[in-house]
Order: structure tokens, then sequence, then C-alpha cells
């Protein structure tokens, strides 16, 4: 079994129950949007012709397209400084809330662990008291070492579908759920692929997830 190092998680301790595992950036905390705001505060625009940042960020000085170095270095920048952009998406406390009666809820984030102690602090100030592991390795074999051979049902919700499958890859058993709050972004997705449930918001994938671990 594969071990997440320490320094990438909060306390894991699962129950015999269902394991509900969930990625933050535009699935409980928006991404996007406000990614949107701090890009203009910082000289350049989100033009939404694509499924992707790179290629759709412009230079408000110039007009021209920001290179992929730059998006990168931006979008550390805006990690950097989340506490005071990012905010819950809709609903998300209170389904996860919900479920959290039932099913052990655990954040996989695919953040530096540099960033943790501040995402942390952002997660518990909204009440997403829930453990997270952050990480920059595939989240199949995150999910994996995770659930182990565990029987109990597992489930697995993310924007990104290179994460999603990655977890069908590893742990074909788990029911994978594409959310995506942003809705301009979302209306631009292209089919998640095979064996991917598509939720259009928190209160769908809260019913897609009862009727998984109940049957
Ligand atoms: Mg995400």
């Amino acid at each position: 079994m594969i071990r997440i190092p320490d320094a990438e998680h909060d306390t894991l301790r699962l129950g015999e129950r269902p394991l509900v595992v969930c990625d933050i950036d535009e699935v409980v905390l928006e991404f996007v949007t406000p990614f949107q705001g701090f890009l203009k505060a910082n000289g350049h625009e989100l033009r939404p012709r694509s499924f992707r940042l790179t290629g759709n960020i412009v230079n408000l000085e110039d007009g021209r397209e920001t290179e992929a170095e730059d998006v990168g270095r931006l979008i550390e920048a805006f990690f950097s400084e989340q506490a005071e952009w990012q905010t819950p998406v809709e609903a998300a406390a209170e389904s996860l809330a919900n479920l959290s009666d039932d099913a052990d809820i655990v954040f996989l984030t695919a953040m530096p662990p540099r960033h943790r102690s501040m995402r942390r602090e952002l997660l518990s100030r909204h009440g997403f008291d829930y453990p997270m592991i952050a990480t920059e390795s595939p989240k199949g074999p995150a999910v994996r070492a995770l659930h182990g051979d565990r029987t109990h049902p597992v489930v697995f919700l993310d924007d990104i579908f290179v994460n999603l499958h990655s977890v069908r890859e590893h742990m074909p058993q788990t029911l994978l759920i594409n959310l995506m709050a942003n809705p301009t972004f979302r209306a631009l997705a292209p089919d998640p692929g095979d064996g991917v449930s598509v939720a259009t918001d928190w209160p769908h994938a809260e019913s897609l997830i009862r009727a998984h671990i109940a049957a």
C-alpha cells in the first residue's frame, strides 16, 4: 500500500462506514470565480472560450495572451492569498454535513503542502471540519492508500477529469462525480468519460451519493 507522507495530511481516522473523498477547488471552495477577480486586480483577465485557464488569460496592458509560466505564477500567488479570495460553493457545507452522518468525509486537494495550513484555516472558518490531504501526487493512488482493501462504498468528487480518471484506474469500484461550481466553465466542459456522473450542484451530488451508499 502506498503511504501518504505525514506532512501532507491532517489526522486521518476512518470509521467502519462509507468514505467520501472530496476535492476542494471548484467543489467546496470557489476557485474560477474569485481567481477572475484576482486576475483583474493583477492586470490580467480570464476570457473563457474553452475548458482551460492557460490560453484564455490575457494581459490587460497589451491584450496579449498570458504565457503558461505566468499563469502558473498567478495561480501560485492566488493560493498564497486564498484566504482573502475563496468562498464556499453554494450548499456544499450543508450537503457535506448531511452526508457526514453516514459517511467519513476526507478532502483531497492537489496543492503544494506549503499552502496546507492556510487552507486548513480557511476550510474550518467556513465549517468544513473534515480532515484534508494536500498533495501534488496523483489522486488515484492517494484514494487507494486511504481506502485500502476495505469493502465500504467509496465516492470521489472532483472538477478535473484527469483526477477522476486516476481514481477510476486505481479504484474502479468508486462512484465518480464530476462537480464544477463555475457555470461558465461547467457549460464549456466536454463529456467527462465513461463511468463519471455529472452533478449540476451539491444537492444533486448529495442525492447521487445517497443512492450509491444505500445500494
Ligand atoms: Mg478542483
